[in-house]
């Protein structure tokens, strides 16, 4: 089941930005369809998201990009690696331009593994990342 709404509190408000950097990016706006039922809100400024979602293959000439949106955000600022080539450089892994995973740069909170991860395995992510802001 895809829908259930969670209690993120009520001191903010959870916004999302989403970092599609290839086929896993397409998963996860199918899914960010269904992510208003668990109250959050895709944004589109790195200035209003505390949630960072980095979705498909980094490269090295795209990391320092991806590590700008994530300074602009304001805190708390969690992250979210989906799919293999975020999580670890996936099929790409030893390509020289690809990054091999971007904990080496971000402090991820949850990677939801997968390639490409289905819709529901972000979902769950997002009840992890839920989880842990909750505890
Ligand atoms: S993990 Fe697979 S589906 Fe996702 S971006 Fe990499 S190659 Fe594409």
């Amino acid at each position: 089941m895809l829908s259930a709404r969670l209690d993120w509190g009520t001191t903010y408000q959870v916004t999302v930005l989403e970092l599609g950097l290839a086929c896993c990016g397409v998963e996860v706006m199918a899914a960010l369809d269904r992510l208003p039922d668990l109250g959050v809100t895709a944004v589109e400024g790195a200035g209003e998201a505390h949630v960072l979602i980095v979705s498909g293959t980094v490269t090295d000439a795209m990391l320092p990009a991806v590590l700008a949106s994530y300074e602009e955000m304001p805190e708390p600022r969690y992250v979210i690696s989906v799919g293999a080539c975020s999580n670890t450089g996936g099929p790409y892994w030893d390509s020289y331009s690809v990054t091999k995973g971007i904990d080496q740069a971000l402090p991820v909170h949850v990677a939801v593994p997968g390639c490409p991860p289905r819709p529901e395995a972000l979902l769950e992510g997002m009840r992890a990342l839920h989880e842990l802001v909750s505890s």
